[in-house]
């Protein structure tokens, strides 16, 4: 995961602009909203800078379901995709922030669009991320009220070593295992909410998976290098290789974690590496 910096816009001309391409009875109802609304924002932005919640604001279901449709306005083809090609354009790479494993190819509302209709469009509250992210978090909220997931905007994520690896070498198999262990200093509430992240997320699979994938595209080289430099020169690879993902990506990251500690473990840099498929 990593933090994408707040966007940078004018949220008030966002709103009057979505409205405007509603329908005539429905643009009046949303201007009547719109102070309220505006005031919603201001707190959410208050709030998520000292990571406090927000209370929903109290509307009658018709406004709400109004609120939530202005969303529909940013979907492909719509009057506002823009604002959601600008909203995905923001991820570094292209890649989702929440895993770092896929393509951010869909919004997620950070605060839920079904409880805080208010946030549908306010683009500090849309994250973009993959679809199995997305599906995920709107799973894990299904019928929980407690929101302890992770904002990549407001957050700041910390850049001491809380993921960490085990390589399982086996006779004719290395297989990789996530986990998370937390530093002295990290407070218990990010902690808690990393850890959530970390199961409603699947990362410990899904990194498990991938790290498998990555090591089996590099395996003939990884031998070449056993034949011709001995363990060391499978060390020194795998060192380089993670201070080249350290430099891109700061915080702790499935990539750079997966070459770290492997290039420290002594068995897979001679015996692990003949068993790579
Ligand atoms: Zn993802």
């Amino acid at each position: 995961m990593y933090n994408i910096t707040p966007p940078q816009c004018n949220n008030r001309e966002d709103y009057h602009r979505i409205s405007g391409h509603r329908n005539p009875v429905v643009k009046d109802r949303l201007f009547g909203l719109s102070a309220q609304v505006m005031s919603a924002y201001a707190k959410f932005q208050a709030n998520a800078l000292i990571c406090a919640p927000t209370a929903p604001l109290p509307l009658q279901s018709e406004d709400a379901q109004i609120l939530r449709n202005n969303y529909n306005t940013l979907d492909k083809g719509k009057p506002c995709a823009d604002i959601r090609e600008d909203i995905l354009a923001s991820a570094d790479l292209g890649q989702c922030p929440y895993c770092r494993l896929n393509d951010a190819t869909t919004l997620d509302h950070i605060l839920p669009k079904d409880r805080y209709p208010e946030f549908s469009v306010l683009r500090s509250n849309l994250a973009p991320c993959c679809r199995d992210c997305n599906s995920a978090k709107e799973l894990a909220l299904r019928g929980n009220s407690v929101n302890d997931h992770l904002n990549i905007y407001f957050d700041k994520f910390p850049t001491t070593q809380y993921l960490h690896v085990q390589i399982v070498n086996g006779p004719n198999f290395v297989a990789f295992k996530y986990s998370l262990s937390f530093p002295s200093g990290l407070s218990k509430n990010f902690q808690r909410r990393i850890a959530t992240h970390f199961a409603v997320h699947d990362l410990g699979r899904r990194y498990g998976r991938r790290a498998s994938v990555e090591m089996s595209h590099i395996a003939g080289s990884l031998k070449a290098l056993l034949s011709a430099g001995g363990p060391t020169a499978v060390q020194t690879f795998l060192d380089q290789q993670a201070k080249s993902v350290r430099t891109r990506w700061p915080s702790p990251e499935w990539l750079a974690v997966l070459w770290e500690s492997a290039s420290l473990d002594a068995s897979f840099c001679s015996v692990g590496v003949m068993s790579l498929p």
